[in-house]
């Protein structure tokens, strides 16, 4: 692992560190809610998909949803952590009106997961770990609805008792770029392994971020937490905001309170919500109405075998196999999609080993650049892998040059069609014809013998020939045919 230098924030009593942990709220991926069969369905008419247990009737009984503990333990295997093989269900007592049961069902002192680390990538091929503490499982809350009355607040309890993972960092993280990073990856292998969408705008991921600031090397400093974020770009600047904020108070010879905060992103500032003093005493007990949650040996070892292949473990193979840089693997593997893509082209290839790396090079450079340019995302591409797969394999075995493809991907991407037709019906074929070549590189030959005179003396100006001839030919001939030509025709 390559050494991370963390930017440092300059006061006026010199450098300070930053200090970051993140609580991450994930949806569980599953059709029903953590104890009970309502949907989990995002978007329904209010209290259209509530149960009674949901409800908080009396007497009702909560029963675990197996599809849910199985989505834990999937993340935690995810996250190369520590699966705890016995945990416990507790009651997290507060009140609040979309929270009927008067106490939220959650896991405190036995998770279902325990230790683990995801490794984050920086800019310039830096990369960070970030240790995580815990993942439990707990319920999620209903919402609150105050601007459908101007007298009455109404609550929806469609998301009351849908599962959530909560995944707790370490204090690891040590600047805006680092959790940025780190956000985005954590949602990555998420993705990959299908348990959370991963969809910060419908709320699926949310965000608690703790800052503190301290001179480096030192003692923790007191935190604030930032709550409920749920943007990539809002979690980097609400951490730039509040690092100066406690820096400018502690400069100024204050302390800072532990308290809650919350990001106002139109002035791109923090303000107060709640200090430690009025923080809730939750009172946690084991929840009596279920039991212990406890899985076999066998069933960790089984739900281990059937993991997909995640983003490192691609990024790895990728490299080894097709001798990307880690650079372009890292790119291809940050999404799910995009790995699809470039699997489903590759799959198109009849030889991999002499494509693989150029259809690298054509999804990043031509397909990511022309989709980004539009605006657009791969799951939406003009251009099929199939057909990405067919203009690479064209260029590979020479059929044309790098050049003519550019044309031909602008042709299926604005008319769409089969790249090999398009080749034969448009002419576009790369001339290899020796004789052909030749007579274009006679006649520009012909043409400059004040060039062919410098050429002798300096023969890299080869490359303004071999340009001249590219030219005429409409960017067919074989290039390496019209080097070799010119080489032995220049006597260079
Ligand atoms: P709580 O529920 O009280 O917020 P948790 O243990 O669930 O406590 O979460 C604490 C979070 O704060 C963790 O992500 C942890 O890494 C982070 N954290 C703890 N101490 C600090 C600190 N001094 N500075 C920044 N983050 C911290
Ligand atoms: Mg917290």
């Amino acid at each position: 692992m390559s050494a991370t230098t963390a930017k440092l924030i300059k006061g006026a009593t010199g450098d300070w560190e930053t200090v970051i942990g993140l609580e991450i709220h994930a949806q569980v991926t599953s059709n029903s809610k953590l104890f009970s069969g309502a949907s989990t369905e995002f978007g329904g008419e209010p209290n259209s998909h509530v149960s009674l247990v949901d409800a908080a009737m009396p007497g009702m009984l909560p029963v675990i949803n197996e599809e849910c503990v199985r989505q834990a333990v999937r993340t935690g295997l995810g996250l190369n952590a520590q699966i705890n093989r016995r945990s416990v269900f507790d009651r997290k007592n507060y009140f609040y009106p979309d929270l009927p049961q008067g106490y939220q069902i959650s896991q405190y002192k036995s998770p279902i997961v325990g230790e683990g680390e995801v490794v984050v990538e920086l800019e310039g091929g830096r990369t960070a770990t970030v240790g995580i503490e815990r993942l439990h499982l707990e319920q999620d809350a209903g919402k609150s609805l105050h601007d459908r009355s101007p007298s009455l607040s109404y609550v929806d309890l469609n998301r009351s008792g849908v599962a959530l993972m909560e995944i707790v960092s370490k204090p690891d993280i040590r600047d805006a770029e680092q959790a940025k990073a780190y956000v985005t990856k954590l949602r990555s292998i998420l993705r990959y392994l299908g348990t959370c969408d991963g969809d910060m705008e419908k709320g699926s991921l949310r965000a608690d971020v703790n800052v503190s600031v301290r001179k480096p090397g030192g003692p923790l400093g007191t935190r604030c937490e930032i709550k409920n974020m749920n943007s990539i770009t809002f979690i980097g600047q609400a951490i730039e905001y509040e690092a100066r904020r406690q820096i400018g108070i502690i400069e100024d010879g204050g302390t800072i309170d532990q308290e809650t905060r919350l990001f106002d992103p139109g002035k791109g500032e923090t303000r107060s919500m709640r200090s430690k003093e009025e923080a809730h005493d939750y009172r946690y007990f084991p929840d009596p109405d279920l039991l212990p949650l406890e899985f076999s040996e066998a069933f960790v070892a089984e739900l281990k075998a059937n993991l997909p292949e995640l983003p490192d473990q691609k990024k790895a193979r990728f490299i080894a196999e097709f001798g990307l840089s880690p650079y372009d693997a890292g790119v291809l593997v940050a999404e799910r999609e995009s790995a699809d893509f470039y699997e489903t082209v590759l799959a198109g290839l009849a030889d991999k080993s002499r494509d693989g790396k150029l259809a690298a090079n054509w999804v990043i450079n031509e397909l990511f650049g022309r989709l980004n340019k539009e605006g657009r995302d791969i799951t939406g591409s003009p251009v099929s892998a199939a057909q990405l797969a067919a203009i690479v394999e064209l260029i590979g075995e020479g059929t044309i040059s790098g050049k003519i493809a550019k044309d031909l991907f602008e042709i299926v991407w604005t008319e769409g069609g089969d790249p090999r037709v398009l080749v034969e019906t448009r002419g576009m074929k790369q001339v290899t014809d020796l004789g052909a070549i030749e007579r274009v590189v006679d006649d520009i030959i012909a043409a400059n013998p004040d060039k062919v005179e410098q050429a002798k003396a300096k023969p890299q100006l080869v490359g303004w020939f071999v340009g001249q001839v590219m030219k005429s030919s409409g960017g067919k001939a074989n290039p390496q045919a019209v080097n070799d030509l010119l080489k032995s025709k220049l006597g260079i």
